[in-house]
């Protein structure tokens, strides 16, 4: 009798401090969470910091030429924190009066493809490789390309996008320093060296939104929409039901 009263007695301080220590967790483990996401927030805030500054750097630049044409230079803008990058060759007359990349009938398009990936302006980058319009929207010129690239560089850098879509030949080519054609380039993963030291980023060329607008045809539309939905699958992205048709 005295024995079932003790093993009672064990059994309860048993159930006890069980229930004592139900509610607790892994102290350890959450801070290290909690410290983790403070790190992430602090970076995204710095490099938006960065990135704000660099864009005033570019208003004020008269690196090359076209300083003396533009109406107002196009930093870029997006996401600090985006996991996608969209640069194009260099701003258009939209872009020019208002100081935003991809405004016009181009950058509607490119609003239509972003979102029918499922994604907002907001949750990407948009940048360009020259930052100030060639008058015309002739080609960019090689000195040109020289001056302006390090701003791109720098935006790569501070943003570490995990891939970077090249709208364009000429973004693909400049990017890649390559000079096969954007018909060769597009449809596959490339990898962009950001320099020594610096782990490569995954890179996808397909066609400008501009070149989609002149060349509408279902089969250009569809290589577009391949080329997306392979970058959604390399982020393990969901594609969106109508992208799939
Ligand atoms: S295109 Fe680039 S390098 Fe030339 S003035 Fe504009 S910001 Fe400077």
């Amino acid at each position: 009798m005295e024995d079932r009263a003790k093993i009672g007695s064990v059994i309860r301080q048993h159930l006890e401090a069980e229930q004592f220590f139900a509610g607790f967790s892994v102290r350890g483990q959450n801070d290290a969470g909690e410290f983790q996401e403070q790190e992430d927030d602090m970076a995204v805030t710095r490099s938006a910091g960065e990135l704000e500054k660099l864009a005033e750097e570019v208003r004020q630049c008269r690196k090359c030429g076209l300083a003396s044409s533009r109406t107002n230079a196009v930093p870029g803008e997006g996401n600090p924190d985006a996991r996608i990058m969209f640069i194009g060759e260099a701003p258009g007359a939209d872009e020019d009066a208002q100081g935003s990349p991809f405004v016009g009938r181009a950058g509607q398009l490119l609003d239509k493809i972003i979102a029918a990936c499922g994604l907002e302006r907001d949750d990407v980058y948009i940048g360009n490789i020259l930052k100030c319009r060639p008058p015309g929207n002739r080609d960019p010129r090689a000195d040109e390309i020289i001056a302006c690239l390090p701003y791109l560089q720098r935006q790569i850098e501070l943003i570490q996008p995990e891939v970077i879509v090249a709208l364009g030949a000429h973004a693909a080519k400049t990017l890649l320093d390559t000079t096969k054609s954007i018909g060769e380039l597009r449809g596959q993963f490339h990898e962009y060296y950001a320099g020594l030291g610096q782990m490569p980023v995954k890179l996808m060329a397909t066609y400008h939104p501009a070149y989609l607008l002149r060349s509408y045809s279902p089969e250009n539309r569809r290589k577009v929409w391949e080329d997306m939905q392979k970058v959604l699958t390399e982020l393990g992205l969901p594609i969106p039901e109508r992208s799939r048709r």
